[in-house]
């Protein structure tokens, strides 16, 4: 028979990934008992860089500092890339960001999945009221009472008086909250891998729209550059089976050269790609970040900067509420968070899929627009800023 352990807390998140663990770290000053369920594991930070990397803006950098975690990440391993580079691989259409003239260091770090996790679990380890349970699957939720109970796949149970799904696209607490993600598929898959150039890749972030789907080079700290290549399902499956050298080839031709030439050094990774955003964020006691409410095409590296912000976005309404002595968990503190965020979601959500299907055209008209628009943003200050900004994660 399984052990029943009841064990309370003032919040349970849900998922112990990026934005859970920003969660926990941005509420560690506020009095309140957090337990984080996470079914694996982080990945320990390797000598060589790990496959899964992310491009954090300038603004999560911003949350992680408050979180107390970016100093660990730098300590265990960042790329800060200083320029951006983007091109229409039909035409001459280009757009190029620069540090230097926003008179700033960086536009933000490449990191690696895994340095982000482990330095944010640092920083929970250290906070006394925040506990780690992982390994620890959630098997169900019970959320109708005001007192939420959680069922573990090993029989124990907690209770909370709120719980934040931080659990991925596929949320548990989502589908507990009868509230769907309308995922729609783009039909495309991303090979993720990472490769040495022949030439320096210059802390530039480098991504070619090719009629096939973006093609991203990211800077690494050692040299490298992680691959993000979004394709149609059946290219995935053609460029798979080749070999390393036939790969290394493809990548280096569909790249025009601009790196020289490239060799693959890790295995290739793939990984589907669709887009949805949930209606609602919250209920009484209850509340969804990151990718539980909304996934959107990584072709401008931002699923897990918005992410961060829903974490530090909610931390920071429940600290306002925590302090005005008001209800913190309740439906109309929750809402604030719903409403700082939303808009900007579905406006990041929409933009991607308006970029990858008018860079994914080849109508000849749309085309001769995309080039154009992408040279005028480039000579247009006002617009450019905008872009930026955008970028930068500061909109
Ligand atoms: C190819 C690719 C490249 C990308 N590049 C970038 C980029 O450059 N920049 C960027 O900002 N974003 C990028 N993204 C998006 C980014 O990876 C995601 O948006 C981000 O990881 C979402 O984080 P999350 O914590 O919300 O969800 P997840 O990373 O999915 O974490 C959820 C966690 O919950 C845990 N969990 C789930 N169910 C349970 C359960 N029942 N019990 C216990 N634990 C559970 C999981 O184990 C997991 O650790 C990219 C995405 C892809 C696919």
């Amino acid at each position: 028979m399984s052990e029943t352990v009841t064990e309370h807390y003032d919040v349970i998140i849900a998922g112990g990934g990026i934005t859970g663990l920003t969660l926990a770290c941005a509420l560690r000053h506020t009095g309140l008992r957090i337990g984080i369920i996470e079914q694996h594991a982080p990945a320990p930070v390797e000598d060589d860089t790990a496959l899964r990397v992310s491009a954090i803006n300038r603004a999560s950098l911003q949350v992680f500092d408050d979180a107390g975690a970016l100093e660990r990440m730098q300590q265990l391993r960042v790329s800060p890339f200083r320029e951006m580079h983007v091109w229409d691989s039909t035409g001459v259409g280009q757009i190029h960001f620069d540090s230097a003239e926003l008179g700033l260091d960086t536009l933000g770090y490449i990191i690696e999945n895994a340095v982000i996790q482990l330095a944010l679990l640092d920083v929970v380890k250290q906070a006394g009221a925040i506990d780690w349970l992982c390994p620890a699957q959630i098997e169900s939720l019970d959320i109708n009472d005001e007192q939420k109970r959680v069922k573990l796949v090993d029989g124990k149970e907690l209770t909370a008086q709120m719980v934040v799904g931080a659990d991925g696209s596929h949320s548990l607490v989502r589908k507990a909250m009868g509230i769907e993600l309308p995922r729609k598929s783009y039909q495309q898959q991303a090979i993720v891998c990472t490769v040495e150039t022949e030439y320096d890749h210059q802390q530039t972030a480098w991504q070619c729209f090719l009629s096939s789907g973006p093609l991203a080079f990211l800077p690494l700290a050692d040299g490298g550059c992680s691959i993000v290549w979004s394709l149609d399902e059946a290219e995935v499956e053609a460029m798979i089976a080749l070999d390393e050298q036939g790969f290394s080839e493809q990548l280096e031709q569909s790249f025009e050269y601009r790196l020289g030439s490239v060799k693959l050094v890790s295995p290739r990774a793939v990984f589907p790609l669709g887009h949805g955003h949930v209606e609602r964020y919250v209920e009484p006691g209850l509340a969804l970040i990151g990718d539980a409410a909304h996934t959107i095409h990584p072709l401008a590296g931002q699923g897990a900067n918005l992410g961060i912000m829903d974490a530090a976005c909610l931390a920071k309404v429940i600290a306002e509420a925590l302090q005005a002595h008001r209800q913190w968990s309740a439906l109309h503190t929750l809402r604030k968070y719903e409403r700082r965020r939303k808009g900007d979601n579905r406006l990041m959500e929409t933009s991607m899929t308006g970029f990858k299907y008018l860079f994914g055209s080849s109508n000849p008209f749309l085309t001769e627009m995309r080039n154009i628009g992408l040279n005028l943003v480039d000579h247009a200050g006002p617009v450019k800023q905008i872009f930026i900004k955008q970028a930068l994660g500061q909109s």
